[in-house]
């Protein structure tokens, strides 16, 4: 076996992504805490904590010692002992090219912006009362601007915030895939909104039996409840910690079980991704997932894939009525596979059914990219999200809460995010055709989730931040990405004979 002499360098670029992972960790408590169990007026010094923490990151990551030893070993890359040190300190350059050209005091203005912004935002919503959140907002997209600006871009502001999220992404290639997907979608949504589709009775659900099923749920996916928990917040989200402590949150609702079942199915896809990685490559800056759309694709894959089809449910459904019992007794599975199949026109992206989910995206994504370019102001956003989705789902919202005030994504301070949503739906009709094709997918029919897991963990899960998503998906899938697989789905599921409609 070849053994390689210790290189300094490369220890202490370890060493400091080791501290950085920590910082971020700690970051991440300070985050979930601030969205689950933190006193209502703890916001103000919450703020001060969280952007001294994102500063000294920020200046840790930044230093200029961080780059000379990046730009060394650049140089010694092929001779480096192994591949996950190769990746890290490719990883690494990425970052700190981008992160290199973001002033510190921008850093730390936009997370104190964000940090205020969250109440506020919750109480905005709440109290249907735009106007109360317009200032913070409207800071927020000022320094969105200024950190477009920053980081530079050749063609289109969002693409330089968009690369942050979903490396290579870009507006070039964004805006023919939602074109395609828009004039998919429109006629099967004006098809699938014609008939009355069932609902669930009135309830009531009561939260805890919500809480003990969901946990059933999470347990047969193979989350690991030793290495992760479950919690309830106003916006439902996923943190990971470490592959070892991976937070889950979902909504509860007591008139519907849905919205917390989804989102427990959702969020759980995004915890097996973060438990599912190899653990040394936390303290290497290569844990947390190849980016948010691959992401988005494993907590989809769960919500939407499996979640809501017929092979799932014949297996949980009678425990589903028994949990809340004689609620559901009369209604029987097949009804209840059309209610949670409901495709309608409706306000929350959230709560969007598969087939309209994308066009919500769509909207968001045009109003970010108009907010960045300035053509649209703050001012001008509510009109200009009920306009849009007037156009796009021909659904006027009645008020803020259900129109630009529903999404937690501006109050974190975060522009440029939403498209990775859509991007994961395309993934993972991609990964699913594969997963069929392995034969992995059949056994959920028995109750038996684990050969899927196991084949994603195989295949997508392991490699962290080893590879970039366009790797990640021609290697699975052996093609670039395209709307193909997802189109095919849809029609496959609400159209031909003996489907749901
Ligand atoms: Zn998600």
């Amino acid at each position: 076996m070849m053994t390689h002499a210790p290189n300094p360098t490369l220890q202490k670029l370890k060493a400091r992504l080791t501290d950085l992972d920590c910082l971020g960790s700690a970051l991440g408590v300070l985050g979930w805490d601030l969205e689950t169990y933190m006193p209502p007026k703890g916001g103000e010094s919450r703020a001060d904590v969280s952007a001294t923490l994102c500063r000294m990151a920020h200046e840790a990551f930044v230093a200029p010692e961080v780059g000379e030893w990046l730009q060394t070993l650049l140089t010694q890359l092929p001779a480096l002992p192994t591949d996950k040190d190769r990746a890290m300190v490719q990883q690494a350059w990425r970052s700190y090219q981008r992160e290199v050209k973001v002033p510190t005091t921008l850093v730390e203005a936009l997370d104190r912006a964000s940090s205020k912004a969250l109440p506020v935002w919750a109480n905005a919503r709440k109290t249907n009362q735009f106007d109360a959140f317009k200032p913070l907002l409207t800071e927020i997209v000022q320094l969105n601007q200024q950190k477009a600006q920053a980081l530079g871009y050749t063609h289109h502001p969002y693409d330089a915030l968009l690369d942050g999220f979903e490396p290579d992404m870009t507006t070039t290639l964004l805006d023919p895939l939602f074109a395609q997907l828009q004039a998919h979608l429109t006629p099967l949504v004006n098809n699938l909104t014609q008939s009355v589709t069932p609902s669930l009775p009135a309830g009531p659900y009561p939260k805890q039996a919500q809480m003990d099923f969901s946990h059933k749920v999470l347990t047969a996916m193979g989350f690991d409840l030793e290495r992760g928990r479950l919690d309830e917040s106003v916006h439902p989200f996923t943190c990971g910690l470490h592959p070892d402590d991976v937070r889950l949150t979902t909504r509860l609702d007591e008139a519907d079980p849905l919205s917390c079942l989804f989102s427990v199915l959702h969020e759980g896809g995004h915890g097996l991704y973060e438990q599912g990685q190899q653990p040394d490559l936390w303290g290497r800056g290569l844990f947390g997932g190849a980016s948010l759309g691959i992401h988005e694709s494993q907590s989809r894959l769960w919500e939407n894939l499996v979640g809501r089809s017929m092979a799932f449910w014949q297996v949980f459904y009678p425990a589903f009525q028994a949990a809340f019992a004689p609620v559901l007794d009369a209604m029987p599975l097949a009804v209840f596979y059309q209610a949670v199949n409901r495709v309608s026109r409706s306000p929350i992206r959230v709560e969007a059914d598969e087939v309209t989910y994308n066009l919500h995206i769509l909207l968001r994504y045009q109003l970010e990219k108009d907010l960045m370019t300035g053509t649209l102001t703050v001012d001008q956003l509510p009109d200009a999200w009920n306009a849009g989705m007037e156009t796009l789902l021909g659904y006027t919202p009645k008020n803020h809460a259900e129109g630009c005030l529903q999404d937690v994504h501006w109050a974190h301070g975060t522009i440029g995010y939403f498209p990775t949503y859509t991007l994961g739906n395309v993934y993972a009709s991609m990964f699913w055709a594969k997963a069929e094709q392995a034969g992995v997918t059949q056994p959920i029919a028995q109750g038996d989730m684990k050969p899927l897991l196991g084949w994603l963990q195989t295949h997508i899960h392991g490699n962290g931040l080893m590879e970039s998503p366009n790797q990640l998906v021609q290697r699975v899938t052996g093609q670039p990405l395209t709307a193909q697989y997802f189109t095919q789905y849809l029609d496959q599921k609400y159209c031909l004979k003996g489907a749901v409609v």
